[in-house]
């Protein structure tokens, strides 16, 4: 199963998983069809599934016309997210798996950003590989997705359940905005080394406009603020000892940077 990133709107990225044994591909968050289409007849591929993390239009507003071409495709979304998910044919819930290909995701019910929202998780293929996990808008390169729907409750369990995943998992989030979140990072981490050094280079990646997603979840864990809840650094930043609530401050402090 090859990944390729298919760039829409001002800054998500839509993700086609394509199998070029059987010709057949599926499609995580088409916030539009066109690009999905035109690559799909670019690689004469039949489109089987559509994988929706959440409701939101710059998720699902490729649905329709993508069920149009390809009738016999299947949509996949979030069970909570019943009547809000364009053609949504199968309701999914924590511990569910859904077949691509050879490969089988596992669901994982990640409410926050939404209170419906889901991930899908790809472990790897063979030992040497990574994994491939699709967040949708809870993780971000660098940052987390706003609450719209969720509490910081919620959140902290819902990171905390992808923060479990192994370190060598690639993390395809839905929108670029990795060196915004790293500005953000650095104002409330800013002794973190690593952190600094990523900074850096995502500067250099932007500024040729080259895209930073998939990030890897290992330095998710190390440079990310919002899956260091526990570090005693980001906790005296927002003046805390309490997880929950040093989450809870770092996503309001985001939400006005
Ligand atoms: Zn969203
Ligand atoms: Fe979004």
């Amino acid at each position: 199963m090859q990944v390729i990133r298919l760039e829409a709107l001002s800054d998500n990225y839509i993700f086609l998983l394509h199998d070029s044994q059987q010709n057949i591909a599926a499609v995580v968050d088409p916030a539009v069809a066109e690009p999905v289409l035109r690559k799909l007849a670019e690689l004469k591929a039949e489109l089987v599934a559509i994988f929706n993390t959440h409701h939101h239009h710059d998720h699902v507003g490729g649905n329709q016309q993508l069920i149009k071409h390809f009738p016999q495709v299947i949509v996949y979304g979030g069970s909570e997210d019943q009547g809000r998910i364009p053609g949504q044919q199968v309701f999914l819930q924590q511990g569910d798996r859904v077949l691509f290909a050879h490969r089988t995701a596992e669901v994982l019910f990640v409410p926050g950003h939404t209170r419906a929202h889901i991930a899908y998780y790809f472990p790897p293929a063979t030992s040497d590989e990574p994994g491939e996990l699709f967040c949708g808008d809870t993780m971000f390169a660098g940052g987390c997705g706003r609450l719209f729907e969720g509490t910081p409750t919620q959140m902290v369990a819902s990171l905390g359940k992808l923060r479990s995943l192994p370190d060598n998992t690639r993390v395809w989030c839905a929108h670029e905005y990795t060196l915004k979140n790293l500005q953000f990072a650095l104002t409330v981490d800013s002794d973190n080394a690593e952190l600094q050094r990523r900074y850096t280079e995502v500067k250099t990646y932007r500024s040729r406009k080259e895209a930073t997603v998939p990030s890897l979840l290992a330095i998710e864990k190390r440079t990310n603020p919002f899956l260091r809840w526990e570090q005693p650094a980001l906790q005296l930043a927002v003046n805390s000892r309490d997880p929950v609530q040093t989450f809870a401050r770092l996503r309001g402090m985001k939400d006005r940077f």
